[in-house]
């Protein structure tokens, strides 16, 4: 999946921050049994190769937007959308966004009408979705989730979060220090199918420092506006600004940092030094925009 190769995107914000917010309370309070099946059967692997665009903060956010889609398209939430305004669909929200997003012509799925079912408990009476009703909407998401139009749908959802989330460096850290528990913990013995992984390692559980590719110490230098996020030292004077030592892996290699975009920050080369033995936190420190 390829989420961020085109230069320009048209955002529709859907949902983008609801989604941002849940992601930013995974990475900063981990739910262990919600991310299990991301990281179960070494699904770390993904996350080892150099310097993928699809950066570990899209495949993230592709996780957790999967799971907040398949919730709110359980059957319980039936909405009314369609092209003709006198005669609107039942039908589920994700429909509507495909419509929205030019990638589904019209609404393909008609909920049932299926009335709730009424129970009066202590005085109180309660609306229970029909299971009939929530079978069918189960049914046809099961079957959406496995399209390319969903595939195409949920990159282009993680382009708008990350669009959104790739400044909020105190996060991204923090997602960057729960993925490296996985990298630290993965031994390249551990399964022959995993040997491909290999040889993007330096030695068990530590990857490889490979050189930062020009797009992405291009992204980091613009968000970061050239100067260092620990001092705010201007760095746009240097005669080499493109300068690797001014480009920090906020979760160090050595304690199972990715080389990815999402995990580097500015630093000028005196913070750096002083980096070197303890670990620094970075800041979400902004300058104003006027
Ligand atoms: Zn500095």
């Amino acid at each position: 999946m390829n989420a961020s190769q085109s230069q320009w995107f048209d955002h529709n914000y859907y949902s983008t921050y609801r989604i941002a917010s849940r992601v930013e309370r995974l990475a900063l309070y981990p739910d262990y049994r919600f991310l299990e099946s991301l990281m179960l059967d070494n699904g770390i692997l993904p996350f080892l190769p150099h310097w993928q665009k699809d950066s570990a903060l899209h495949k993230f956010i592709r996780y957790t937007a999967d799971e907040i889609l398949e919730s709110d398209n359980d059957g319980n939430r039936i909405i009314l959308f369609g092209s003709d305004p006198m005669n609107p669909k039942r039908t589920l929200p994700i429909e509507a966004a495909l419509v929205l997003y030019g990638m589904q012509d019209k609404v393909s799925f008609v909920a049932p009408d299926i009335p709730p079912a009424i129970r009066t408990e202590g005085g109180v009476t309660h609306y229970e979705t029909a299971v009939e009703l929530q079978d069918a909407c189960y049914d046809y998401f099961l079957e959406l989730r496995l399209t390319k139009t969903y595939e195409d749908f949920l990159a282009r959802i993680s382009s708008e979060v990350f669009h959104i989330m790739f400044t909020n460096r105190v996060a991204l850290q923090a997602l960057h220090e729960y993925l490296s528990r996985y990298v630290r913990e993965f031994r390249q013995e551990s399964n022959e199918q995993d040997s491909g992984y290999t040889k993007y390692l330096k030695e068990p559980g530590i990857l490889k420092r490979t050189k930062i590719p020009k797009w992405a110490q291009r992204a980091v230098y613009f968000r970061d506006r050239g100067t260092c996020t620990k001092c705010t030292r201007d760095l746009t004077g240097l005669v080499n600004r493109w300068s690797a030592e001014n480009f920090d892996h906020m979760v160090p290699l050595a304690q199972g940092g990715l080389n990815d975009v999402t995990n580097l920050q500015l630093l000028c080369a005196e913070c750096n030094n002083k980096k070197a033995d303890n670990f620094h936190l970075t800041s979400n420190r902004y300058q104003n925009w006027y």
